[in-house]
C-alpha cells in the first residue's frame, strides 16, 4: 500500500494525477461541470447527436420495447436482428462484405489484432497509434515494430528488412489521429501493404461519420483489409465495429476473445445506432456538413494567423509541452467559459502536453476565435 500512495503522490507532484470530473449535464454543445456551464470543446460527439433531446424522445417513442441488457454474449443469447442489421448497415457504408459489432473500440482493436497475429507473425504500427492498438499489440503473440509517425520511408525500411522473416504481417494505423488531428496517407499504406504482402488495418474511430466523405470515413472504397471504428464518437451512441471480408469476420467470430467472452452491448443501444444511421441519415449528413464548414473556417483562421498545426481535421491540438503551463491555460479558459481539459502523458508523449480542441457541429467560430485569443 505504501508504494501505491507514493506513486499517487508522484503523479500529483508531476501534475499528472487524473481525477474524474464532476459532470452534471450536457446539452447542445454545452457542459455543466461542478455547477458551472461551459462551451464544450472537449467532446467526441462530433455531430452533436448524443445530447439532442428531441432525437432521443422520438427514438424512445418508437423503440420502447428494446431491452437495456442483452444479458449474454452474442454467441449465446445476446443477439437479435437489430445486431445483424447494424452490421449490414456499417458494412454497406464502408463498401465491405461483412461486419462484426464489438462492445467498444478498445475491445475491437484488441480482438482484431490478437486474433490475426500469432507467434510467427509481425505487426508494423504507427508510433502515435491509440492505446487500444498498443495494448492489442502487447497482448498479441507476434513481434512488432513501430514506425515514426506518418513516416512511410521509415515504414518501408522496416518492411524491407523485417517482413520476410515472418508469416502473416499486419500494418496498422489510425486514419485521423486522435491527439493530433492529422491524417494517414491511406493510398501510400495500400501501396506498401501490396508491395510487401501485408494486411492493412485502419482505425477510423475519429473519422467515422465525421469525415468529408459523409457517413463512412477515409477508407471508403479503398483496398484496406480491415477497418475498425466506434459508435461512441460522431454517432453519439455506444459500441464499435470491424468491417472486412467474410472470411476475416468469420475468423474473428471464432477467435476474438474480446468478442466471444463479453456480454454484448444493450439492444437499446444497437437500435439507437441503427435508427440514427438509417432513419436519421439525412440529419446526420446535415450535421456533418455543418461540421465540415466549421472545419474549413477554423483552418482558414489558423492559416491567416500563421498558426502552424499538424491538424487537417476537427481535432486541433495546441501543444504547450509543459504539464503545469497546459493546466494553467486550461484553467484560464475555464474561467472564460470554455471547457478544454489538459491532455498529459501517458495519453500523449512526454513533453507534448496539450489542449485538444475538438470541434463539433454545435461549436461556433466566435467561440473558437475567443479561445485562440486566450492561449497565453
Ligand atoms: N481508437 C481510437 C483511435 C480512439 O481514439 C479510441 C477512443 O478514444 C478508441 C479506439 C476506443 O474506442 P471506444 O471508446 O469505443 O473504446
Amino acid at each position: 500500500m505504501q508504494r501505491i500512495a507514493e506513486e499517487i503522490e508522484k503523479l500529483r507532484l508531476n501534475n499528472q494525477l487524473r481525477i474524474i470530473p464532476n459532470i452534471e449535464a450536457k446539452l447542445d454543445g454545452k457542459i455543466i461541470v461542478d455547477g458551472c456551464e461551459f462551451v464544450n470543446f472537449a467532446s467526441n460527439d462530433y455531430l452533436g447527436i448524443s445530447t439532442k433531446s428531441d432525437l432521443r424522445e422520438e427514438f424512445l417513442s418508437k423503440f420502447n420495447d428494446r431491452l437495456f441488457s442483452s444479458a449474454s454474449a452474442r454467441l449465446l443469447t445476446g443477439s437479435s436482428d437489430d445486431y445483424s442489421n447494424l452490421e449490414k448497415t456499417v458494412a454497406d457504408l464502408f463498401n465491405k462484405d461483412a461486419a462484426l459489432i464489438f462492445n467498444t473500440g478498445y475491445q475491437a482493436n484488441l480482438g482484431v489484432i490478437t486474433s490475426l497475429i500469432d507467434r510467427n507473425d509481425v505487426i508494423f504500427s504507427d508510433k502515435l497509434n491509440h492505446a487500444s492498438i498498443i495494448d492489442g499489440i502487447q497482448l498479441a503473440k507476434g513481434d512488432f515494430f513501430r514506425y515514426k509517425h506518418l513516416d512511410y520511408d521509415n515504414l518501408e525500411k522496416l518492411l524491407a528488412t523485417k517482413r520476410e522473416q515472418y508469416g502473416r504481417a499486419l500494418i496498422v494505423s489510425e486514419s485521423i489521429f486522435s491527439m493530433d488531428g492529422d491524417l494517414a496517407d491511406i493510398n501510400k499504406l495500400i501501396e506498401l501493404k501490396n508491395k510487401y504482402n501485408c494486411l492493412l488495418m485502419i482505425d477510423e474511430a475519429h473519422a467515422f461519420c465525421a469525415s468529408k466523405y459523409g457517413l463512412a470515413g477515409y477508407t471508403y472504397k479503398k483496398d484496406v483489409d480491415i477497418v475498425t471504428a466506434t459508435f461512441g464518437k460522431a454517432v453519439g451512441s455506444f459500441g464499435a465495429f470491424c468491417v472486412s471480408n467474410k472470411d476475416i469476420i468469420s475468423y474473428l467470430v471464432n477467435k476474438a476473445r474480446s468478442f466471444i467472452f463479453s456480454t454484448s452491448i444493450p439492444p437499446i443501444n444497437v437500435a439507437w445506432s441503427n435508427w440514427l444511421l438509417n432513419d436519421k441519415k439525412d440529419y446526420l449528413l446535415s450535421q456533418n456538413l455543418k461540421l465540415q464548414n466549421l472545419i474549413s473556417s477554423v483552418h482558414r483562421i489558423l492559416k491567416e494567423r500563421n498558426i502552424v498545426t499538424p491538424s487537417v481535421s476537427h481535432i486541433i491540438p495546441v501543444i504547450l509541452g509543459d504539464n503545469n503551463r497546459t493546466i494553467k491555460i486550461s484553467e484560464k479558459l475555464k474561467s472564460l467559459g470554455y471547457y478544454i481539459p489538459a491532455i498529459r502523458p501517458p495519453t500523449v508523449p512526454e513533453g507534448t502536453s496539450r489542449l485538444r480542441i475538438s470541434l463539433t457541429a454545435d461549436c461556433s467560430i466566435s467561440d473558437f476565435e475567443n479561445v485562440l485569443n486566450n492561449l497565453n
